[in-house]
């Protein structure tokens, strides 16, 4: 493939040291959820400095109004006449595991891996897009599009700051969604839908009686008969193949389920159950929704079956239900991003599932919001026996190759 001098020029002018510098500093500012403000700030410092257009926007909690933080959306004013790019990726850390054997916010660095909460989740790799478009700025290119950069708070509940933006109505022509995904191309993933059933046992004063036992099935017992009903977790061999899809050859292993929580108070009559179904492109809410009532409906051999459904679990609005995404190989943005990627790493693009199967992330959001967007990003979970996990940690080679990637992406689209 042959590389523009502009692209040639860009990557020249990505500077390592920079990128590490600016992934540490943020590394080393702790943004749990709802407490992302720190960062947020900062980069909004940066970014205005890289010449960009910042609004720092508040982002309410869904469902707990009290919790507030804010994010920075960022624009870089093209020419004009140019498409737009979104990169967006995550300021929101993982939860702090047990087990740390390093400071998780001193960004150390060894044998090129950079270490700390949000090395590859999404400190890193929001670093590394940054990064990249200053190289295109430094290397004195112009382009004609928009780059709109949106770090997010609060994608941890349901890609809450994507869809504050959204509503707000910030746009692009395409997006990359900065994600682990060990630099492979995510142009397929699942989405996700909570499924909550609430079962009641009957409310008999004397329950002693045969007539009274009759009449009575204990709630968390009618949910262990509806847990037969709907299968085990984390297989696509679900009883009566109840979830109507078309498999899709990047997606085999699904669509699946997943049990979630299930309680009942001690003298509570309702027992709630949830669980999420991982769905696959063709599948939808009002699908989903259909076939969880046609498995209740067809049970007549559970006595006294007392449930109620709510699907998406927390309602209307619930920030948890995500559509799945899929865009074309052949679109122009996975085109883009593939060529950086390769012109990077020199050596072939991964594009598909691949290290995003069964992930969903904010490009699930975007996209169904209607622009073109693919999940991309370095890191590999597959080197932590379980993810999330302690010594999170991203090879800083991977850093370079998503700026170089990012940078010639926005070169290709942007004109
Ligand atoms: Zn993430």
């Amino acid at each position: 493939m042959k590389q523009s001098e502009d692209s040639k020029k860009a990557f020249a002018a990505i500077s390592e040291d920079r990128l590490v510098a600016l992934a540490r500093k943020i590394i080393s500012m702790p943004s749990k959820l709802f407490e992302e403000h720190e960062v947020a700030d900062y980069l909004d410092r940066y970014l205005s400095d890289m010449g960009f257009a910042v609004e720092m926007m508040e982002v309410t909690h869904p469902w707990d109004e009290t919790l507030v933080t804010r994010q920075p959306i960022a624009i870089l004013k093209g020419t004009g006449g140019g498409p737009s790019l979104m990169i967006n990726g995550h300021m929101d850390t993982n939860v702090t595991m047990s087990g740390w054997t390093v400071d998780p916010y001193e960004g150390k660095l060894e044998d090129g891996w950079l270490w700390g909460l949000g090395a590859q989740d999404d400190k890193g790799g929001m670093a590394a897009a940054i990064s990249g478009i200053e190289g295109l700025i430094e290397a004195g290119i112009k382009l004609k599009g928009d780059i709109v950069m949106c770090p997010v708070a609060a994608h941890k509940v349901g890609g809450t700051g994507t869809r504050t933006l959204l509503r707000k109505g910030v746009g692009a022509d395409f997006c990359i969604n900065i994600e682990h995904a060990a630099n492979t191309i995510g142009t397929v993933c699942t989405g996700g839908i909570r499924v909550k059933i609430t079962t009641t046992t009957p409310g008999l004063f004397f329950r002693f009686t045969p007539e009274a036992r009759a009449k009575y099935t204990n709630a968390i017992e009618q949910q262990a008969d509806l847990i037969g009903r709907f299968g085990p977790s984390l297989t696509n061999q679900l009883p009566n193949n109840w979830l109507s899809h078309t498999p899709h050859p990047e997606l085999a292993d699904f669509p699946m389920i997943r049990y979630d929580s299930i309680g009942k108070d001690h003298y509570g009559r309702g027992c709630e159950l949830v669980f999420q179904v991982r769905t696959i492109p063709g599948m939808t809410l009002d699908s989903v929704r259909d076939d969880v009532q046609r498995v209740l409906d067809g049970i007549n051999d559970i006595p006294n079956l007392d449930y109620e459904l709510t699907i998406p679990a927390n309602g209307p609005t619930d920030p948890y239900f995500m559509d799945p995404m899929e865009i074309s190989p052949d679109h122009p943005l996975v085109r883009a991003v593939a060529e950086g990627q390769e012109l990077a790493s020199g050596k072939p693009a991964l594009i598909g599932s691949v290290e995003r199967i069964g992930n969903y992330g904010d490009g699930n959001v975007i996209g169904a919001s209607g622009i073109p967007s693919l999940q991309y990003g370095p890191g590999d979970i597959k080197v932590y026996p379980e993810w999330p996990a302690p010594d999170e940690r991203v090879l800083v080679s991977e850093l370079m190759i998503t700026a170089k990637a990012c940078a010639h992406a926005a070169l290709t689209l942007c004109g």
